[in-house]
């Protein structure tokens, strides 16, 4: 029996896609070649990244807007400074919503001025600030809209005439916004796409190329542009997963389908959160509870071995909190099965019968 994976990233990813991929690593379209000792320039292969590149574009309703996806190398965190490299001339405004906020903050003030507009360190992160001024007039504005590790999500995007930028790293695909609202937006693959390795960038071509400094060809988004996301050798296995994840959940109906069951789960979960007297959550208002990532707490400590126990042998896995937090965090990606999150539920209501 597969483990009830509830792992913050790299993470679980559709059994059906898992199943395709190890057959391509053995032999790839049947020609007798595993999809990972073949040519990148191979036809096979770059149908494969034509169709990753519009299966996102088209899932995210931005097919024919004047936008272009690509999956480069390098992690979320080599875009916290592709996107000050390629957008970032005088200033720009972020705002602070946590640990990759603070990071992405820390790489672009090596290339500008950084103004930022708010922030919610104040209480470990547990909040997302609201009504905050963005100034007018900087390159860009820049945000997460989920935080992986505090569990926080921004619910309602501030609205802006500057460039928008979002990493959305962990929560894309996953609910349904005006995604042409934002000119660029990435996204690392290991939590709601595919293995670690390769990182999703979309990006309206007109914001770019008006920066003055010269950008060296691996950061540059044109340069990747122009060679269709294959300036060199890209994460060839990452791509194809990251394509067959894709493809699945354009099998299943989309955003809005999937939309549908993680709000189920996460209803599941967070009513089982306020109604256990042995839980409590970690985000303060419960607008701002992130749908992917819920942390949460015991709300007495001397049951820490006998709750971790239950969950171990339930066959759970990935459930301890980050370091920065502590206590539990359930992430709750696409590909988890409602089930688990249910098998999850039942421990907790076990803990409370044994306490
Ligand atoms: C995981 C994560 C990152 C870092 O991604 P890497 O691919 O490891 O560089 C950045 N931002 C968010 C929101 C994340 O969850």
């Amino acid at each position: 029996m597969k483990k009830h994976n509830f792992s913050a990233g790299p993470c679980v990813l559709p059994q059906s896609v898992l199943q395709q991929a190890s057959q391509a690593v053995l032999n790839f379209n049947n020609l007798d070649l595993s999809l990972i000792e073949i040519s990148h320039r191979s036809t096979d292969f770059v149908a494969v990244m034509e169709k990753a590149r519009s299966l996102a574009l088209e899932l995210l309703g931005l097919q024919n807007k004047g936008y272009q996806a690509l999956f480069l190398q390098g992690g979320a965190s080599t875009q916290f400074l592709a996107v000050a490299y390629n957008l970032l001339e005088k200033k720009a405004a972020y705002l602070n919503t946590g640990t990759w906020s603070n990071k992405a903050i820390k790489e672009a003030k090596l290339f500008g001025e950084l103004i930022e507009v708010a922030s919610s360190k104040d209480h470990n992160f547990n909040y997302i600030p609201k009504n905050y001024s963005i100034p007018e007039k900087v390159d860009y504005f820049h945000c997460t809209s989920n935080n992986t590790i505090f569990g926080t999500q921004i619910k309602e995007f501030p609205s802006t005439n500057n460039v928008l930028v979002c990493d959305m790293s962990s929560d894309i695909f996953s609910r349904q916004l005006d995604f042409s609202k934002f000119d660029l937006i990435y996204a690392g693959a290991q939590k709601n796409m595919g293995p670690a390795g390769t990182t999703l960038v979309v990006v309206k071509e007109e914001i770019l190329g008006k920066v003055s400094r010269d950008i060296p060809s691996m950061l540059d988004y044109r340069v990747h542009i122009g060679k269709d996301s294959m300036f060199n050798t890209p994460a060839v296995f990452p791509v194809y997963v990251s394509m067959l994840t894709l493809q699945w959940l354009k099998d299943m109906g989309g955003i809005p389908e999937i939309e549908k069951v993680n709000n189920k789960k996460a209803e599941i979960l967070y009513n089982e959160i306020d109604r256990n007297p042995l839980f409590e959550g970690f985000v303060s208002n419960k607008e701002d509870r992130s749908a992917m990532n819920a942390t949460f707490n015991l709300t007495n400590n001397t049951l820490q071995k006998t709750f971790d126990n239950l969950w171990k042998e339930a066959g759970i896995n990935g459930l301890n909190g980050h370091r920065s937090v502590g206590g539990y965090r359930a992430s709750m990606y696409n590909a988890l099965p409602l089930e688990s999150v249910q098998v999850l539920v039942d421990v907790m209501q076990e803990l409370e019968k044994k306490a």
